[in-house]
């Protein structure tokens, strides 16, 4: 199943989607529009002040313009400071919104999304497109809005006043800067390419010495010295030809930057003259067009590489966008369900999982009752939890059905279908939190006494009391604190204080110490009764206790009945038996 590429969008509709999420915070937005105006008029205007500068306190000698001047570009520049305050505060803010709003949607989205979608993609791929997409995409899209706006309108500005200062000049400027531009362009593409080439070149060479080195005893049983020199000598002297080549090229490019750009200077120089001495142009009107010119570059330049700022944040967010529009799982049941019986039914159920070839489970039937256990054994790969993960509607059944209280599963809400279920796992989910929080997971419970309760009932009392904390000791990342049996009876707590009318068990295959095994098994008959159970079992007393066994092969209920029953058919029920549970309470091979 591929992931990524599902949608068509151009990137102009990707990037008008992605505005919808600027929209949302556009105050800050409207805050950092404003910081670049101004940041791009004071360009403009510190450019202009060059003229009176010149022209007033230094020519002139004016003695007015000369208190005045520097104090107007003193505050020229806390105004142009506190516009990129703004600037950078308003961008940082609606960037850091964005990122905050995308990763929580993704978040929401990836818990919505079907079990068989983290088939086809690593957690590991998830999570990087949660962190590095959404930070990738309000980078890339502040940075571009701001270069696109505070640099073009400080080119705009700054071409404006150097036309108005004289058009002759500034479209002499106009035509020699680029011809500059193209020349130092190519010189510098030559020179990395050249140098490029030296740095493999060196990595060859070294590469060669140590192939030489290394097999020196093949080198000389062969009598290869003489050649196995004139190889390394023949690359070393390509090389020294290589840098001799980056030499000159260095030399003769910065000699001809630098001859082009005289040449640049001289004409304008030549052009500004002849207006000066026209009358045309003041000195300073010169001076201030040549700082206009200068400021526009590193603005000019920006500009030139925006488009990869933008197309880094278009790919992101398209890969963004289309997981979110990802189909999410169906929910289409309308039924409520407060509290089911617990009766649960499987009609005829075949389920193949995506790009396997044959069925995980074919044609499965059978009734679990309310008060009863049902123990599901098998070899590993028999379909047994491919069975249990149906129940909450984690996979759907492709044919057949599966029920509860006589109604489809289907029908239900989904939410309120799950409520009736509690899982125990092999691998118990703990979360970096307390003991109490985590056995309260995903209640609104607070009340201490009935998680107590709960603890105790699942004989983890036991130990949470030796804590130092008691029940509100934090357990540390993923509980590693904590023993194998000791999370299992957190899970179980944690079950029982759901107290959900099913219940779905996979007990752990690795062997438990004698101990915590008693005390796992014991604290699940305290969980037990009156529920309706499912259990894959691996124990042998789990299995001698439930009412009846389901015994699967390659997907196929082969066997039904109770262990005693299914002893005596001597089929593969019994053939397993002798196989796997014969040490009595616990078996070894992992399932
Ligand atoms: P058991 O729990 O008895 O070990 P499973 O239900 O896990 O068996 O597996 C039944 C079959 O379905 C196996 O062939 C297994 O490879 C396949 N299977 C299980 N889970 C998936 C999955 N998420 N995606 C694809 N195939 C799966």
């Amino acid at each position: 199943m591929s992931v990524t590429t599902t949608s068509k969008a151009t990137p102009w509709q990707i990037y008008k989607r992605l505005l919808t999420y600027t929209a949302r915070h556009r105050l800050f937005l409207i805050v950092a529009f404003m910081g670049m105006i101004v940041e791009a008029l004071s360009a403009g205007y510190f450019a202009s002040l060059m003229k009176p500068i010149v022209d007033e306190t230094i020519i002139a000698r004016n003695q007015v313009m000369l208190v005045q001047l520097p104090l107007v570009i003193v505050g020229l520049f806390i105004v142009r400071g506190l516009a990129t305050l703004c600037t950078d505060y308003g961008m940082a803010r609606t960037g850091g919104s964005v990122v905050r709003d995308l990763k929580h949607e993704v978040l929401k989205k990836l818990l919505r999304l079907p079990s068989s979608r983290f088939d086809a993609e690593p957690v590991a791929v998830m999570v990087s497109r949660l962190n590095y997409d959404t930070e990738q995409v309000s980078q890339s899209a502040t940075e571009a809005i701001k270069i696109a706006v505070v640099d073009s309108l400080s080119i705009i500005v700054l071409l404006g006043w150097m036309f108005y200062n004289s058009p002759v000049v500034t479209l002499t400027m106009l035509i020699v800067a680029p011809v500059i531009a193209a020349v130092s362009a190519y010189v510098s593409r030559r020179y990395r390419m050249l140098n490029r080439k030296i740095q493999e070149g060196v990595g060859e060479v070294s590469h060669m010495a140590v192939e030489t080195l290394a097999a020196q005893q093949e080198v000389k049983i062969y009598g290869a010295q003489e050649k196995a020199s004139t190889n390394y000598l023949s690359l070393i002297n390509r090389n020294f030809r290589l840098g001799m080549k980056v030499e000159v090229t260095r030399g003769s490019a910065s000699a001809s930057v630098q001859l082009f750009a005289a040449i640049g200077l001289a004409v304008i120089l030549y052009v500004a003259g002849k207006q000066v001495a026209a009358n045309e142009l003041s000195p300073g009107g010169f001076v201030s067009i040549i700082i206009a010119m200068m400021a526009m570059l590193p603005s000019l330049k920006r500009i030139t590489n925006v488009q990869s700022a933008i197309q880094r944040g278009i790919t992101a967010a398209e890969r963004l966008f289309n997981l979110l529009d990802e189909p999410e799982e169906q929910n289409l049941g309308e039924l409520k369900l407060a509290r089911a019986q617990g009766l649960v039914e499987f009609r005829d159920v075949s389920v193949r999982y995506n790009g396997k070839e044959s069925n995980a489970l074919n044609n499965v039937s059978f009734i679990a009752r309310p008060g009863t256990v049902t123990a599901i054994v098998g070899r590993s790969g028999s379909g047994k939890s491919t069975l249990i993960r149906l129940l909450p509607r984690f996979y759907e059944a492709d044919t057949g059905d599966v029920l509860i209280d006589g109604q489809s599963i289907k029908n239900y809400l989904i939410e309120d279908l799950r409520n009736q279920i509690a899982l125990v796992g092999q691998k118990v989910m703990l979360f970096d939190d307390t003991v109490a929080a985590n056995i309260a997971y995903g209640s609104d419970m607070h009340d201490e006494k009935r998680l107590i309760e709960a603890a105790d009932a699942a004989n983890a009392s036991e130990f949470i009391n030796k804590l130092p904390d008691g029940i509100q000791t934090r357990i540390g990342e993923n509980g590693s604190l904590l023993s194998g049996g000791q999370r299992q009876r957190i899970a179980i707590a944690r079950a029982i204080l759901k107290d959900a009318p099913i219940l779905i068990l996979d007990e752990a295959t690795a062997a438990l110490d004698n101990e915590s095994e008693r005390l796992v098994q014991d604290a699940l008959h305290h969980l037990i009764p009156d529920k309706t159970t499912l259990v894959i079992a691996h124990r042998l007393s789990t299995i001698e206790h439930a009412d009846q066994v389901l015994v699967f092969d390659e997907g196929h209920l082969v066997e039904q009945g109770t262990h005693q029953e299914l002893l005596k058919k001597n089929g593969v029920y019994a053939h397993l038996h002798s196989m796997q549970f014969r040490d009595g309470s616990r078996h070894e091979s992992k399932a």
